[in-house]
């Protein structure tokens, strides 16, 4: 504020506009000088992510936004209305340096890293379509975000942890969300799964499994040739006994890949006494995939043989199929055409 010569307290009054309002549009912010609001605005609130595609479906409670950034890049966010609560799901990088073989992110790999504020501006983008009612019969308050976009948020960390702080902070530093309302998924970098547990931050840790064994994991989550299944386990564990936090474990259910019973039997053998839970997530198939999801049947055998085994077992809602929903598959569609 003081280099475009303005007062300095206009700094907090464009801040409660932005986190506090959720108003990005000079001509809402009328207790800026009107000669210089466009000004202001223009230089402190450039805008980061430009809508290539908005996509709604399941009756208008999914949406789904494909961004440009300045310089090219494409990312995706996705918003999910429930009853209860509305959660956010959002980037951490252009691409993904991971390589998943079933993810579509993993596909074309790393673009860039993400800014903190290009982090951030995906949410309150999406917690102001929230607040003036774009989501019917949900709240009007956004009040989860999960790291489950494109990106391996740990891969990123400083902007990551700078992120979360400004979407926990309060107004007018923040958005004000609660640290346990935000995951952050990994692909389980155990370094800095450790690094995190030494935060001080209340977050759920969601670690990225979908499979037991090494020889598999190897190949599906390819990360884990450099940190095994027993050390990343041990990473998580620490994490929850440091934060008393319960783990998420992931579990993408990929027909006659991952889903057989003995694979279940292990995985229970292995969390069983752990402070964690089970999450499996019907695998979305991208497209020119050789894999499929697990048949229904072959699913609820896997979950009631990791509930036997004392493993607390959710199977993930699928939203937004017919839009594209899986991490990355909207930005492959839009490179393609
Ligand atoms: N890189 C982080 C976060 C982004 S991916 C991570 O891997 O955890 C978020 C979740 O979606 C991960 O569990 C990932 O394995 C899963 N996922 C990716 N592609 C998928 C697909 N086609 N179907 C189902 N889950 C998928």
């Amino acid at each position: 504020m003081k280099d475009l010569g303005e007062r300095e307290f206009r700094a907090g009054q464009l801040s409660t506009h932005y986190f506090g309002r959720l108003v990005r549009d000079p001509a809402e912010m009328t207790d800026l000088p009107a000669a210089s609001r466009e000004r202001i605005a223009g230089a402190l609130l450039p805008s980061l992510l430009t809508p290539v595609r908005e996509l709604a479906c399941d009756g208008g409670a999914t949406r789904k936004n494909l961004w440009r950034l300045h310089d090219g890049a494409l990312v995706e966010s996705v918003l999910m209305g429930y009853p209860d609560r509305v959660t956010v799901c959002i980037s951490s990088q252009a691409g993904c340096g991971m390589a998943c073989p079933f993810c579509a992110t993993g596909q074309a790999g790393l673009t860039r890293n993400l800014s903190t504020a290009e982090i951030v501006d995906q949410v309150v983008w999406f917690a102001g379509e929230t607040a003036r009612g774009a989501l019917p019969g949900c709240p009007d308050r956004l009040s989860r975000v999960v790291f489950m976009g494109m990106g391996e948020p740990l891969a990123n960390y400083n902007r990551v942890i700078a992120a979360i702080r400004r979407l926990t902070d309060p107004a007018p530093d923040g958005l004000g969300l609660s640290q346990r309302h935000i995951t952050v998924s990994t692909v389980g970098l155990v370094p800095a799964m450790r690094k995190l547990a030494d935060e001080d931050l209340s977050v759920t840790l969601a670690l990225s499994l979908h499979a037991p064994d090494d020889e598999l994991r190897d190949e599906l989550v390819p990360v884990n040739q450099r940190w095994k299944v027993a050390e990343v386990l041990d990473a998580a564990d620490e994490y929850a006994r440091r934060t008393g936090r319960r783990v998420s474990i992931e579990y993408a259910m990929i027909r006659d890949v991952n889903d057989h019973p003995w694979r279940a039997d292990l995985l229970g053998r292995l969390l069983s006494g752990r402070l964690a839970h089970v999450n499996l997530i019907p695998l979305n198939p991208t497209p020119g995939s050789r894999w499929d999801a697990s048949p229904k049947d072959v699913e609820r055998e896997f979950a009631r043989r990791l509930r036997a085994a004392g493993v607390a077992t959710t199977v993930r809602d699928t939203r937004g199929r017919e839009i594209d929903g899986a991490c990355g598959q909207l930005a492959a569609a839009e490179e393609m055409s």
